[in-house]
């Protein structure tokens, strides 16, 4: 989280103050959702993630609840008809969304980059598209394996008329959106836009009013896009810390750009400084194809795994914390989150340099 996002939070966590500084003798939390308080909060909290991912209006913003794992039934749920949708499993997470999906529909597997051992993401003109999908899913960001697409599949060019799903979770925000090539976006706050509790959905217009009949109502796209994101009662809490986030992200300016282009030209130079020095280094090693590698997560190896616990209570040391890799891949994770300062990872090179060569 952005320090600034927490301390004005603080500042307004017993009671809250609009813009013109008025106060409203109440926290945030105490708010009724329908009153005209909360409302100002969350169709600015709207406004502001419009203007910051360039939504075109014919994209509804819906604050939901259920994270990104909620999102690989509902999706199904909402566009597939009960009929076909393809994957691209490429890491952990879409694999899940392809598990997940099987429930509700026909969820096939049009590329896998499985026996890479998750390393490369499979080239987008060898994918096995069907023609009668409703769609076609892919995870921008893979958190856990470290990859990420650099540029969204135009499936036009594919051949492919079916609308593009992509899990923007452990992305979002940290880039800009090719909004052309979308049809509908999901992804948890909880990595670069707020706390846990609020799910972002981004859908067109379009997608909207085809949900099974098993669809609970409050998953029901075209009947939250109807209520404004209240029909019933959102995470209140949630969405004021992503919509101070926001207009942090909005504020933000890097090389005379603003906003996530600002975040990208950081999250370049951030992700760039940590796989030079991981490239250049003897000890340490990242696995994932240069191409398909994250700016978000980077996932590396120690020569020696038998001194990973002295690498990571070294790291601890140091003020570097959640470095484990995840349970599943095992190794070091740097997660390079949005309101990670160049500095952090600057810290983090630092103490790997040194931690090598004290046990070169
Ligand atoms: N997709 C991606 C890409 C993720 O990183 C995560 C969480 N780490 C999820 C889905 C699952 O999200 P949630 O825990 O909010 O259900």
């Amino acid at each position: 989280m952005p320090e600034a996002v927490l301390e004005r939070a603080a500042a307004d966590m017993l009671d809250w103050h609009d813009r013109e500084g008025r106060a409203s003798g109440m926290s945030v939390m105490e708010m009724s959702h329908r009153g005209r308080e909360f409302v100002s909060i969350c169709e600015q909290a709207e406004a502001d993630f419009r203007a910051l991912l360039a939504v075109p209006e014919h994209f509804h913003i819906l604050f939901l609840q259920g994270g990104g794992l909620g999102e690989n039934a509902i999706v199904p749920m909402n566009l597939s008809r009960g009929g076909i949708a393809d994957f691209v499993v490429t890491g952990s997470w879409s694999a899940k969304s392809q598990k997940e999906a099987q429930r509700y529909c026909e969820a096939r597997v049009a590329a896998s980059n499985a026996e890479t051992g998750f390393t490369r993401l499979p080239e987008a003109s060898g994918w096995r598209l069907s023609s009668e999908a409703a769609y076609v899913h892919i995870c921008g960001n893979e958190t856990i394996n470290g990859l990420e697409f650099q540029e969204l599949p135009d499936l036009a060019a594919l051949g492919s008329a079916a609308p593009l799903v992509i899990d923007f979770s452990s992305h979002v925000a940290s880039r800009p959106v090719d909004w052309r090539r979308v049809g509908l976006a999901f992804g948890g706050a909880q990595k670069n836009l707020g706390p846990a509790g609020l799910t972002l959905v981004v859908v067109r217009d379009d997608l909207l009013g085809h949900a099974l009949e098993i669809c609970p109502s409050a998953f029901n796209y075209r009947i939250v896009a109807d209520n404004r994101s209240m029909y019933n009662t959102p995470p209140t809490w949630a969405i004021y810390i992503a919509g101070l986030t926001f207009q942090w992200l909005l504020q933000q300016s890097e090389d005379g750009f603003t906003g996530v282009a600002a975040m990208e030209r950081r999250n370049i130079a951030k992700s760039g400084l940590l796989y030079d020095f991981i490239d250049g280094s003897a000890l340490y090693d990242n696995k994932v194809a240069p191409g398909s590698r994250s700016r978000m997560n980077v996932p590396f190896f120690l020569a020696d795994e038998s001194r990973n616990e002295a690498f990571l209570a070294g790291a601890r040391a140091a003020g570097l914390l959640q470095l484990k890799g995840h349970k599943s891949v095992g190794g070091m994770r740097a997660s390079l989150y949005n309101a990670m300062p160049l500095a952090g990872v600057q810290a983090l090179v630092a103490y790997m340099r040194e931690f090598e060569r004290l046990h070169a």
